[in-house]
């Protein structure tokens, strides 16, 4: 095996943006040109996010393969430009099921099944696995948590182990904490990095590299003294501040010297990255020239996280229409027991994301009325799709009772209904959604067309209900067009209203596939629409 790699750990405090700081090296690793890939493992028992609340695990993000991730992998293949695999996100469970399922068909043969070396053989097994099938130059590997955890201590036993296995300058341990400012005294503080160092090294791993996030600057008698107490040259205590952007962080990291010195490290040519498309980006997320507000209405939305990638595409879009987009979060029940008028006066656009279950249903509902009728551009994703067709149903073909099966299993208009291969499926919830990518055929004539500019397109899924075909006509007749279909199975992908600037429901998950730099199709259409809708005072 050539390839090298890159091992990320966090120490101190959890949320220190180990993940952006990963996936801002892979880029600029990307840009000088080196094949890269990124992994992450995640130290929860679950076998993936796919069963977590929202609140707990925040999005979870869905690779074309189907895979149900943690949401650093979205910021892996937004940063690196790169369509990731199940491969690159491994968790705990998923490594026990694996070995338990081995013990269970006699595969150890007699063994007593420990920690070390089966579940640490079995995680490295996945890194290399990942390797191997992908075959990058370089690999990124981040450890989810922070160091000291109980749960993350095979993960860093076997990095320590597989560096036993690799040549030198084969590998590079980069591990990311917190210099946390005390302003009674007005000083950074460096101890909590160094017990924290103290913590990797007693288990076995000397950092090579570490990565500061500091509100405050770190002057260089900060970065000798950590480099002296925690065993490591200057030059590698890199500074990491908060950025105004999260894409510039790769720009903050490169003028810090970070890839010269994982280069260095890993005894790699070094090259001069062409950061200027990247830059002219950045600029334009900083500093563009118009701005519009948009309504997200959802169930988990004091929780930001839970709908990182739709507020990215956002974001996405906001440049390559030059404008900001503020995202107005509005809780759905608030809109449920509000007055709309007064929850939307604001507002360019109304966006439904995703969701499951029964609660703040109504309250969407409301929300997707009000952007029909008032002629407010109106973008549902998935759940948001289907609340559009039901209150459609309800108000505009006059079926008051009409639903979805997943909150009214009687309805007698069951608009959106289960397909049928799920209808077995629901006692073992994990993993069993219609998951990854699947074709979309657009028809010629519609506001999806035009703007994909392409017929057939795939899009990420993440549902288990469809829109339900036995009403297709009337919807038709009534004027709602259907754009999109699965040209396989026949289902709808893409609603969209034609007497309306913006009415467009997709039951897929485009915000999976927006990059900074190549804002995905629909979002961008949508927020053009907000612009023009704010623009005509209406
Ligand atoms: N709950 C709906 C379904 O399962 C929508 C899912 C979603 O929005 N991701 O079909």
């Amino acid at each position: 095996m050539d390839t090298k790699l890159i091992f990320v750990t966090g120490g101190v405090v959890s949320s220190l943006g180990k993940g952006i700081t990963a996936a801002a090296l892979g880029r600029l690793l990307k840009e000088r040109g080196y094949k890269v890939s990124i992994m992450k493992l995640d130290p929860y028992l679950n076998v993936d996010p796919g069963t977590m609340n929202p609140y707990q695990h925040g999005e979870v993000f869905v690779t074309d393969d189907g895979a149900e991730t943690d949401l650093d992998i979205g910021h892996y293949e937004r940063f690196i430009d790169e369509d990731l695999t199940k491969l690159n996100n491994t968790t705990t469970g998923q490594i026990y099921s694996a070995v338990l399922d081995r013990e269970r068909r006699g595969g150890y043969q007699g063994g007593t099944v420990q920690v070390i070396p089966h579940i640490t053989d079995e995680i490295k097994l996945r890194i290399k696995r990942a390797i191997t099938a992908l075959s990058p130059e370089i690999m990124i590997v981040e450890i989810g948590g922070t160091v000291g955890d109980i749960e993350s201590q095979p993960f860093l036993e076997a990095i320590r182990q597989l560096k036993t296995q690799l040549a030198v300058h084969q590998c590079c341990f980069i591990h990311v904490t917190l210099i946390p400012y005390l302003s009674a005294s007005g000083e950074l503080k460096t101890k909590p990095t160094q017990h924290s160092v103290k913590e990797l090294q007693s288990i076995g791993i000397q950092p090579d590299v570490i990565v500061c996030r500091s509100d405050y600057p770190i002057d260089r008698g900060i970065r000798s003294k950590i480099g002296l107490f925690c065993n490591v040259p200057e030059e590698n205590v890199i500074e990491n501040l908060n950025a105004r952007s999260l894409y510039e962080v790769p720009l903050m990291l490169e003028e810090r010297g970070l890839c010269r010195v994982v280069l260095n490290t890993l005894s790699l040519e070094q090259r001069e990255p062409d950061l200027r498309k990247w830059s002219a980006m950045v600029q334009g997320d900083i500093s563009p020239e118009k701005e519009c507000n948009i309504a997200l209405v959802g169930k988990y939305v004091e929780l930001h996280d839970a709908y990182l990638s739709v507020a990215e595409a956002l974001r996405h879009s906001g440049i390559a229409n030059n404008a900001r987009v503020n995202i107005k979060w509005i809780a759905a029940e608030d809109v449920e027991r509000g007055c709309p008028e007064e929850i939307f006066k604001d507002v360019d656009g109304i966006l439904v994301p995703g969701g499951f279950g029964e609660r703040g249903i109504d309250g969407m509902m409301v929300a997707s009325r009000y952007a029909r009728e008032h002629m407010l551009p109106y973008f549902g994703i998935c759940l948001g799709m289907q609340i559009a067709v039901i209150e459609y149903a309800r108000h505009v073909l006059g079926w008051a009772d009409a639903h979805s099966t997943e909150v009214d299993f009687n309805a007698k208009h069951p608009v959106i209904n289960l397909m049928e291969d799920q209808v077995n499926n629901i006692e073992r919830i994990g993993g069993t959604l219609r998951l990854g990518s699947y074709t979309c055929r657009l028809e010629k004539d519609s506001l999806a067309y035009k703007l994909y500019n392409e017929e057939e397109v795939h899009e990420r899924h993440r549902h288990r209900y469809e829109f339900n075909n036995e009403f297709l006509d009337a919807f038709r007749a009534s004027g709602m067009k259907f754009t999109g279909w699965n040209p396989r199975r026949g289902l709808a992908e893409i609603i969209e209203l034609p007497d309306h600037p913006f009415f467009v429901g997709v039951q897929f998950h485009p915000e999976f596939k927006s990059r900074p730099d190549a804002a995905h199709p629909i979002f961008r259409g949508f927020i053009a629409a907000a612009l023009e809708y704010k623009a005509a005072g209406k």
